[in-house]
């Protein structure tokens, strides 16, 4: 394009560089040489198709395409299969009065009665020329107008050309789809569109400078259109910085595993008015660059200003770093859209890149809750399960002598007896059972909790109490709390008392998540029946960053109350 056609002199300022410099012939299309090939080449042999599916990203230049070929066909001087651009015909579409250019959009235009009318227009056409139909979106039209247009498509007037455009093909009508000639438009390469803005500035006589031109190509993103609508504010406005976040101060500080350095940075640039989503989408944008320079340098469609700075961060950083900077940031991205605080979800994700060591021991302590997890068969939330009283006391179930089954992979029935009398003193079970709950639990340790959380007090025999768990894997946990669970038992019943465990995989397994509650205060002097553990089900297990975690490997999971 950049040709000197007259309409280039005259410098209005109110007309945008966009439609000043759409191209006008084939020849000026840029960075879509496949689609010109094939348009260009079917006017000069006389082979147009019918119909044509022109697919892409918005501003790559479909309609343009479509009514260069409308010239082409209709040119009165047609050179080499391209238009003049000066005969009637030709100046007659550029102004957008010929007759034979025919612009719908079906996105407002989309009913079965717009594409009668249009199509029944098609048979009456000058003869010797051709008509051009172009509609724009057209995966928005009815289903009844989409019949209608295959219809007319099925038996297509002679020298009627429909082009449909579209940037979502696979919502057009398969039918209609195989009756048309398909060419996908595709983003436009960094380099293309840098070339085509130093054109576009020397040809309108605007003084901007390479950042500039480089800020337009990188906020242009592979549309011609949004690059030169972007020239057009930048040169406006003329301050290419504010258009992108200058990331170099939080790449050095990630290089340098520098938490506050890195804090910073972020700060900085929330300061000067970036929004979180948006500094973290720009970051990863440059991330994702120096990411493929690292691996696949043509792959890359960095501008030329910025290709050498990325190339060293990449070089600094190494390809592991950058491969999890550009994870941990997609997930943060992900957070963000249901954080409250979407600033603090950035600022974690930068001092877990800093700061590995965090990272481990969060991965470690996850790995720990997974495993909890396997060892459940079920999990529910919402019930409390160490409550006292799930089976009622007394039941007439069989009796069997149950002391020697702690190795045992499953339980019968629970056994209970009423009391045992150990070292002289008379226990009763019910009493037993529920300072147990109210009174043992909470002098012992979290890992503790967590395992009696699940657990059943069942029987008091000769001296031992028998606990039952939900799983073996729970039961081989319990060897590291058994004897601080002696302690305080022997602590509260003032007696020595043996513990038994056994399983019985049909208790389920309690979830602490998330608690809301204040942490237990550890010990308690003399908990009253309130503040007791059979009271308060949110057991307090982990703290802040590792509820968050607790959180994610139990989706769904609600707070026990
Ligand atoms: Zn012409």
């Amino acid at each position: 394009m950049v040709d000197a056609s007259p309409n280039l002199s005259s410098l209005d300022g109110v007309t945008s560089l966009y439609r000043r410099f759409r191209p006008s012939r084939f020849a000026e299309i840029r960075g879509q040489d496949h689609v010109v090939r094939a348009l260009q080449g079917a006017v000069k042999n006389d082979r147009v198709s019918h119909a044509y599916l022109f697919s892409g990203p918005r501003g790559t230049g479909k309609t343009t395409a479509a009514r260069v070929l409308a010239k082409a066909l209709n040119c009165e001087n047609p050179q080499d299969g391209d238009a003049c651009c000066v005969c009637a015909s030709c100046l007659a579409i550029a102004k957008g009065s010929s007759l034979d250019v025919i612009e719908l959009d079906a996105a407002s235009n989309n009913g079965v009665d717009d594409i009668r009318d249009i199509t029944a227009g098609a048979w009456h056409g000058t003869p010797g020329r051709w008509k051009v139909y172009i509609f724009d979106e057209v995966h928005q039209l009815s289903k009844a107008a989409s019949a209608a247009l295959l219809k007319t498509l099925e038996e297509p007037p002679q020298h009627v050309v429909f082009v449909l455009a579209t940037t979502d093909p696979h919502k057009v009508l398969p039918t209609i789809r195989s009756r048309s000639q398909h060419l996908e438009f595709r983003l436009i390469a960094g380099d293309t569109l840098s070339s085509l803005l130093h054109d576009v500035q020397m040809a309108a006589g605007i003084d901007a400078d390479d950042a500039t031109i480089d800020a337009a190509v990188r906020l242009g993103r592979g549309s011609a259109r949004d690059a030169l609508s972007a020239l057009d504010q930048l040169v406006a406005t003329g301050s290419p910085d504010e258009t992108q976040p200058q990331f170099d101060a939080l790449f050095r500080a990630l290089v340098d595993y520098d938490a506050v350095g890195a804090l910073k940075s972020l700060a900085v640039l929330s300061q000067s008015g970036w929004d979180p989503e948006q500094l973290a989408e720009h970051f990863a944008g440059e991330v994702r660059q120096v990411f493929l320079l690292q691996v696949a340098p043509e792959v890359a469609d960095a501008v030329d200003a910025d290709r050498s700075r990325l190339s060293s961060w990449g070089e600094q950083l190494g390809l592991a770093r950058t491969v999890r900077i550009l994870e941990t940031f997609g997930r943060s991205m992900r957070e963000m859209k249901s954080a409250p605080e979407k600033i603090v979800v950035l600022e974690v994700a930068l001092v877990r890149l800093v700061k590995p060591e965090l990272d481990a021991s969060l991965e470690a302590l996850g790995e720990r809750v997974t495993k909890l997890e396997r060892a459940a068969p079920r999990v529910v939330v919402s019930e409390p399960s160490v409550a006292p009283a799930l089976r009622p006391i007394g039941a007439s179930d069989a009796v069997p002598p149950a002391s020697e089954s702690t190795t045992t992979s499953t339980a019968a029935p629970p056994a209970q007896q009423s009391h045992d009398v150990v070292n002289g003193l008379a226990l009763e079970f019910d009493d037993v059972r529920e300072r147990f709950a109210q009174r043992v639990v909470p002098r012992t340790s979290r890992a503790a909790q967590l395992i009696l959380k699940s657990a059943e007090v069942r029987a008091l025999e000769r001296g031992s109490l028998m606990i039952a768990l939900p799983s073996e894997e729970m039961r081989l946990n319990t060897e590291m709390i058994t004897q601080g669970l002696r302690s305080a038992l022997e602590h509260e019943f003032k007696v020595p008392l043996g513990v038994e465990w056994i399983v019985d995989p049909s208790l389920v397994v309690a979830v602490a998540s998330a608690p809301r509650s204040t942490p237990r205060p550890t010990p308690p002097p003399a908990p009253v029946a309130e503040d007791a553990y059979g009271a308060d089900e949110s057991v307090v297990v982990v703290q802040s960053a590792a509820d968050h975690l607790i959180t994610e490997m139990f989706p769904g999971a609600e707070e026990i109350t």
